[in-house]
């Protein structure tokens, strides 16, 4: 290729709207192209890294035993009424809808389990084809709240999505784990260190779930683990033990109604109480009161469910474990999680926001206390009376209304791990997720197969996401430095370039810079020649900035049969001419058999 017909597009300055390195990196390298609020256009760069990413994991779904297809991006109504997710997914405003001539409303694909169940029961008629796994390379939407970071969340994305069908756990089992294997293999193969984490199942439902991390201060999910037992899993999820809190001496013997005019937060109130006899009450010695309306989807329709979640003060409720619980309860699928409005808390409390608490006056229709509370000794409650806390409640003996324990409570670093030891949490950007559905969507939809027995059985699913575009972005957060962009070898635009830094008419460097190209794109590797009316300079900082991942500059040294070769972030360093084409592919073999090495050690 020759840069002079690549249009590059490299802008010397940051886009202001770009808060991290991938999005800042991809538009100013000339990648992307914004064309809406969330919606990008790839250029012929990032086409070509995309294309290779999309090879890659195509290959590793493939050697699992996944057969490629493609789904159409319009799906019908209809069909998703028969899975039930229409209304959720109109409930939390995720799809995108259309409508032809006809007036059919059609939702544009964010995910594809209603169609390609629907194609199973039509093309899977026996357990004699089972198991059988069908993936796809495909445009997904999805109305996101807020687009934002570049190609990391955006309405329109490319996703692989894979299904598998069997007639037997143990069989789901097995491709579930020759998932991950492919998984992790495709990421290592891809340059990026990722690693799986236990995740809640959301909206997508079913038992197990395990999302893929790449490890990055600026991913926008938190991940709680500890090395030492192997325990990891998305804070959504994420369960440990709270440490105990510390004793407090000025705890009165029986709860103590107790003024406490004009304070809103917890620190306020503790604020408030160490000024007026309780000297060593802390935050760890009060119940914080959440009050959310859950909305729930249920054979008798959807139900918004005033609910009350106490966690210790000191911190947080987590909403996923939160609404799953309350979903659980009221034996429904959860549809919507919401803080109560001021009105709404008066309400339940008949007291001004920040007066909560689960003694008396609390109306709410679920209760939840959180489990590490149990035992907890006297504690800070709200009086549900404005201005009022209950100073010295014990829950087991003064709660009144009628609560369950729960473990709602968000884990952090320092809870301790049921397996021993302490848990870390650090950040991730989620790059794939794989489920097991069981028979969510066939047993909906009556898609069954004929078992051994002559009867009909619905298939037992697992579903699989990698978000090919995001994994781009992902890669770039992994890989650059001040110059710019370090692509990993397998997923380079191009593999190296050649830059001829001769003076105008040098012929015997523009002949060398061509006979290197020559013998590189006849051993196969991706090259662009600069041959562009810039100084050497100037092409360097753009192929620093576009991230090559080698180069060979043609200078002043052919006078004496020498050429400089470098691999990007490193040194240059003087080869003789005549070895120049066999140095690069060495080095493109040495970093390929690299990432291939990192795969084959996955297990
Ligand atoms: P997130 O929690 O980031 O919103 P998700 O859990 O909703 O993602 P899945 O339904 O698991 O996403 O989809 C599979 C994969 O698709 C994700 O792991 C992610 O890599 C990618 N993906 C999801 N939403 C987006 C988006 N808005 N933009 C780009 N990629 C996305
Ligand atoms: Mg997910």
């Amino acid at each position: 290729m020759r840069a002079s017909r690549m249009n590059l597009a490299t802008l010397r300055e940051d886009p202001a709207e770009a808060e991290i390195a991938s999005h800042r990196l991809l538009t100013r390298a000339g990648y992307i192209h914004k064309s809406g609020a969330g919606l990008y256009l790839y250029q012929p760069l990032l086409k070509r890294v995309i294309d290779k990413i999309s090879r890659i994991v195509a290959e590793e779904i493939s050697r699992a035993g996944g057969l490629e297809i493609t789904m159409p991006i319009l799906q019908e109504q209809e069909l998703w009424e028969k899975s039930g997710r229409w209304a959720q997914y109109q409930a939390s405003r995720t799809m995108l809808t259309v409508k032809d001539r006809n007036g059919q409303q059609f939702g544009l694909a964010p995910t594809a389990e209603e169609v390609v169940t629907d194609y199973a029961a039509n093309v899977v008629k026996s357990y004699k084809q089972l198991p059988a796994c069908f993936f796809q390379q495909h445009t997904k939407f999805r109305d996101e709240i807020r687009p934002r970071f570049g190609l990391m969340r955006v309405k329109e994305f490319i996703m692989m999505d894979a299904y598998s069908f069997h007639a037997s756990p143990e069989s789901l089992d097995e491709t579930y784990e020759a998932m991950r294997k492919a998984y992790l293999r495709a990421f290592a193969r891809l340059g990026l260190t990722a690693f799986a984490v236990e995740a809640d199942t959301g909206a997508i439902g079913g038992t197990g779930s395990h999302e893929f991390m790449v490890a990055a201060e600026v991913g926008e999910d938190a991940i709680i683990y500890n090395p030492a037992s192997g325990y990891a899993a998305n804070v959504e999820r994420a369960a440990g033990i709270v440490p105990k809190a510390s004793a407090w001496a000025s705890a009165p013997a029986a709860a103590q109604l107790t003024l406490t005019p004009k304070v809103g937060t917890i620190a306020d109130v503790m604020g408030f109480l160490n000024a007026n006899g309780f000297p060593d009450v802390k935050a760890e010695h009060s119940l914080k009161c959440v009050l959310f309306v859950v909305t729930v989807k249920t054979d008798k329709g959807d139900k918004g469910i005033p609910t009350a979640a106490f966690v210790r003060g000191d911190r947080d409720v987590n909403e996923v474990k939160l609404g799953n619980a309350v979903a659980r309860g009221a034996r429904g699928a959860l549809l919507e999680i919401r803080p109560m409005h001021p009105d709404e808390v008066r309400a339940a409390t008949g007291a001004e926001p920040g007066f909560a608490g689960p003694g008396e006056g609390l109306t709410v229709e679920f209760c939840y206390i959180d489990a590490a509370l149990k035992d907890a000794g006297p504690l800070v409650a709200g009086a549900n009376k404005t201005d009022h806390h209950l100073v010295g409640f014990v829950i087991e003996r003064d709660a009144k209304a009628k609560f369950r324990w729960e473990d709602i409570v968000r884990t952090q670093a320092g809870d301790l791990d049921t397996r021993g030891g302490v848990l870390a949490e650090k950040r991730g950007i989620e790059v794939g997720h794989i489920f097991k559905l069981g028979t969510k969507y066939s047993a909906a939809m009556k898609a069954e197969y004929l078992g051994p027995d002559q009867k009909l059985h619905p298939f037992i699913m697992g579903c699989y996401g990698i978000g090919t575009s995001r994994v781009a972005a992902a890669a770039v957060e992994q890989h650059w430095d001040a110059d710019g962009l370090r692509w990993p070898i397998s997923i380079a635009p191009y593999h190296c370039v050649i830059v001829p830094a001769g003076k105008p008419g040098d012929t015997a460097v523009e002949s060398a810079a061509q006979e290197i190209y020559a013998k590189l794109q006849k051993a196969g590797i991706e090259v662009v020649i600069d041959d562009r009316d810039a100084k050497p300079g100037v092409k360097f900082k753009d192929w620093d900035l576009v991230g090559i991942p080698l180069r060979v500059v043609c200078g002043r040294g052919i006078a004496e049969g020498k050429v400089e070769f470098k691999v990007r972030g490193g040194e240059s360093k003087d080869v003789p001419l005549a070895d120049a084409a066999a140095t690069v592919i060495e080095a493109f073999i040495k970093a390929t058999e690299t990432l291939d090495n990192a795969a084959d050690a996955v297990v």
